[in-house]
């Protein structure tokens, strides 16, 4: 009976699935705390821990939730017989516990704040290398941010996917050419967890698509007090075509990114809801989350009992939209069919409108039965406030969206910037750390940041060229060692692997290059002059050292091709020791590049670069910038903290441009920033070079800091954003149904609406303007009349409101408005225009019309 229970197979795995696991371990409870938190990323106290549980798999993942899941009981139980770990965790766990309770910078400077939540929408959020569902900049911005709205205090939700592939990983094989590989993520090493009802139940979602039902599963990730959550769809209870709608990120066609985008957005909204979770604003990170403004509406719906448009107008004062696209071939646009398919039904079950209705709200031109729906339109139709994200960004963004705002001057389409930063504590190396830390404390990231710059100015000369030094050489012995396990495993021969061991110079002049491959960050400049290039970097007095990497969109051929050139050049030319290129750019690398290069070269397009992030990512460890005049550069830049390429206008893609730009490049080089690298003191310390340095790290690093983007998205948009909509949501809503009522008058009347003539008397140095108007019934408070005229040069454009006299004799809804100005110029210089006015709605954003006397 006993052998034959032994050879029994089943009671066998019974045994094997009774095996003690590491969680009934004492104390595992914390180190689990601490390793699924993503503070791990930018607060580095408990790296050690990591090291001492699992030293190589620690170094080669960076991710402690997979040390800790490795781990041995033993190992786990005889570090907790030490009484110097427990102490150790039990201080940790303590810090982490008082950081979660003390009042931060939102708690203390809006205390009394109508901000309860902000429910930040976005396709894809890095960070850590642990969690890989980001592809590049956008991702940086979402992550980054939630990671400052932590420090900050600001309460932050974050919403995204979770993609069982993520986006493509990157080998350059043999050719040269990139392979795309998609390693499955395994959600079980993943630093998420399932996230679970009260009673233990694993929070699923029904998406009822037409026909069938869609289970998304959620997941939430811990960012020291904020945190986020994700939602899947391969869920055991879907059909297969359904589990892996979130497989891959910027993967597949259209019809998959649309279903994504109904998962982000719906079912995001939908997530909140079901948690109960109620945000005052929602902030769409870029146009792919549009979709949650329909949602919220429809839940608004419900819960007041008015209809869409009403809805709608209550809820968007609480809606922000970022949008992060400089040209428009890069929305997202579907085409009617597919919406028809996928919401036409949610549009007339739900929402109580037609599909057409829908539809009018992603088209330039409501009625154009084939334009396709372009998601940021249905963004702007569904927010308070729009932004790009820099100066020029808010620029390009108002002629982009200039279409939407027909007729109305530039200057007043209603999109604004909040220019993007980073999160300083992630993209720090620890010596940058320990120096700012001497020079500005250690709550220099969490409070606000105005005093900085004079601190760190104050470091002296020495001080900072040797942390330089010292940057260099942890970059050198980086790459050597990262470029001889890609040869390893690229089966490349012994004498290649041995010889990446020696390669480069810490004390060389190192450049960085490492950006998505597309035609428009034109990674092939520094190749126009292949020669040039070579003399600049071999020139054995003073030589320079390139570091480059960087993916290609698996389908964007001219991309890759341009990967290719740079490998070629390496190979085939006499560059193989002084470039590298380095493959699979993902966040890890970022960080050890831009903690060790001297200078960080970027030479997009203007104005195609919406903003750009890598570049802030040197300022806080000395690095210096050296970058076409294009997205955060063009503000930042001055003579004394960098290097500028272009005149700052736009040449669109013209390849004599492109040359220009070449040669000045090359020509910056060797005569500007080779030289001062290389200018030595007596003690060896390139004073030009650290003076720059300085100015760059003390006037730039507080700028383009996510701290101050947090801030400034708290302080200009979420309270304001919080505001409105608790106004418009009070009484159940009266207010916003009050605005829908004036848009479907405006909408109803604008077109019949004309202007009389005007007359002007020049008296006494005063215009005295006269203007006839007939209104078509419509109540006069709901519409202004205003002279205009374009500013003198350098000069703002004149507004000047008139006022409303009487009612004309011979029409039924016609008046007569007048105004005076001073005559110091012609009375020609002025017209009159009419537009919408609602002391509760914002114009033109909520009510684009407008109408010009002449
Ligand atoms: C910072 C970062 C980016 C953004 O880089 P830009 O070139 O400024 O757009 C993209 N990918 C990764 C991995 C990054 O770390």
């Amino acid at each position: 009976m006993e052998d034959q229970e032994l050879a029994d197979q089943t009671s066998d795995r019974k045994l094997l699935y009774r095996l003690p696991s590491t969680r009934d371990v004492e104390g595992y409870d914390s180190l689990a705390e601490l390793a699924l938190d993503m503070r791990t990323t930018w607060n580095h106290s408990a790296d050690h821990i990591w090291k001492q549980l699992d030293p190589a798999l620690w170094g080669l993942t960076h991710n402690p939730w997979v040390v800790l899941q490795t781990v041995s009981r033993e190992k786990l139980q005889s570090n907790f017989a030490n009484p110097v770990f427990c102490k150790d965790l039990a201080g940790l766990m303590q810090d982490r516990s008082d950081g979660v309770a003390a009042p931060a910078w939102f708690q203390q400077t809006h205390p009394q704040s109508p901000l309860t939540c902000v429910a930040y929408f976005c396709m894809e959020f890095m960070l850590s290398e642990a969690l890989p569902i980001y592809s590049g900049g956008l991702g940086n911005v979402a992550g980054d941010q939630l990671k400052a709205a932590s420090e900050l205090g600001v309460p932050v939700i974050g919403v995204g996917l979770l993609y069982q592939q993520g986006y493509f990983r990157q080998v350059i094989d043999k050719d040269g050419a990139q392979q795309a590989l998609f390693p499955y993520n395994d959600p079980g090493q993943l630093p998420i967890t399932p996230l679970r009802r009260p009673n233990g139940e694993w929070l699923r979602l029904e998406f009822k698509l037409p026909g069938y039902s869609v289970w998304l599963r959620a997941w939430q990730v811990q960012v020291g007090r904020t945190r986020l959550f994700l939602l899947d769809s391969n869920d055991a209870a879907n059909y297969p075509a359904h589990r892996g709608i979130t497989s891959e990120l910027y993967g597949g066609g259209s019809e998959l990114r649309l279903m994504q985008e109904l998962v982000l957005g719906i079912g995001g909204w939908k997530l909140l809801a079901e948690l109960g979770i109620k945000p005052e604003v929602c902030h769409l990170n870029e146009g792919h989350a549009a979709f949650a403004v329909l949602e919220r509406a429809r839940n608004c719906m419900k819960e007041t009992g008015h209809g869409f448009e009403a809805a709608l107008s209550i809820t968007r004062a609480g809606n922000l939209f970022t949008t992060h696209t400089a040209v428009a071939a890069g929305f997202d646009r579907f085409s009617p069919g597919l919406i028809e398919q996928y919401l036409g039904n949610y549009a007339e079950k739900e929402l109580g409108i037609t599909c057409h209705h829908l539809l009018a709200l992603g088209r330039q031109n409501r009625d154009d039965s084939s334009e396709f729906f372009n998601m940021a339109y249905l963004a702007i139709r569904g927010s308070g406030a729009v932004n790009g994200v820099s100066r020029l960004h808010g620029e390009v963004s108002r002629h982009l969206f200039g279409s939407l705002f027909r007729r109305w001057p530039i200057d007043e389409v209603p999109i604004g910037h909040v220019t993007n930063g980073v999160h300083m504590p992630t993209w720090d190396s620890a010596a940058a750390d320990d120096l700012w830390t001497q020079a500005c404390g250690k709550s220099r990231w969490v409070e606000t940041t105005e005093m900085l710059e004079q601190k760190i100015f104050s470091v002296p000369d020495v001080g900072l060229w040797q942390f330089r030094c010292a940057a260099s050489k942890t970059l050198v012995e980086f790459v050597r060692q990262r470029l001889s396990r890609q040869l390893t495993a690229s089966g490349a021969p012994p004498a290649a692997i041995e010889a990446a061991k020696g390669m480069l110079d810490p004390d060389a002049l190192t450049l960085g290059f490492a950006r998505r491959f597309a035609t428009y960050k034109r990674p092939d400049l520094l190749l126009h002059d292949p020669e040039r290039l070579l003399r600049l970097l071999n020139n054995p007095q003073r030589p320079v050292q390139l570091i480059m990497a960087g993916k290609a969109h698996p389908a964007d051929e001219a991309g890759k091709d341009l990967i290719r050139k740079w490998i070629y050049f390496i190979r085939h030319t006499g560059a193989r020791a002084s470039v590298i290129f380095l493959g699979d750019y993902d966040m890890h690398l970022t960080e050890q590049l831009v903690q060790g290069v001297d200078v960080w070269i970027n030479t997009p397009r203007r104005p195609w670069e919406a903003s750009g992030t890598s570049g802030m990512k040197v300022l806080v460890n000395g690095g210096i910038n050296l970058s076409v005049l294009d997205g955060w550069w063009a503000e930042a830049y001055t003579p004394e903290v960098g290097w500028a390429l272009g005149d700052g206008k736009e040449h669109g893609d013209d390849p004599a441009w492109d040359a220009v730009e070449a040669e000045a490049l090359y020509d910056l080089l060797e005569h500007e920033v080779i030289p001062e690298f290389y200018a030595r003191d007596t003690q060896g310390i390139p004073t030009a070079w650290v003076k720059r340095m300085r100015n760059s790290m003390a006037q730039l690093t507080p700028r383009f800091s996510t701290n101050r983007v947090v801030r400034e998205y708290t302080e200009s948009h979420y309270l304001p954003a919080a505001a409105a909509y608790h106004k418009r949501s009070a009484d159940n809503g009266a207010a916003g149904a009050r605005v829908s009522d004036w848009q479907q008058a405006l909408a109803k009347k604008w077109s019949a609406l004309r202007f009389g003539e005007m007359t002007v008397e020049t008296e006494g140095g005063q215009h005295a303007f006269l203007v006839h108007m007939y209104l078509n019934d419509l109540d006069p408070e709901a519409v202004r009349v205003e002279l205009y005229a374009d500013g003198i040069p350098g000069g703002a454009p004149v507004r000047q409101e008139m006022a409303r006299l009487h009612q004309l004799v011979a029409a039924a809804t016609g008046y007569a408005y007048h105004a005076r100005l001073p005559a110091d110029r012609p009375a020609s210089d002025y017209t009159a225009r009419l537009i919408p006015r609602h002391e509760e709605a914002t114009v033109p954003l909520e009510a684009p019309e407008i109408l010009w006397q002449r």
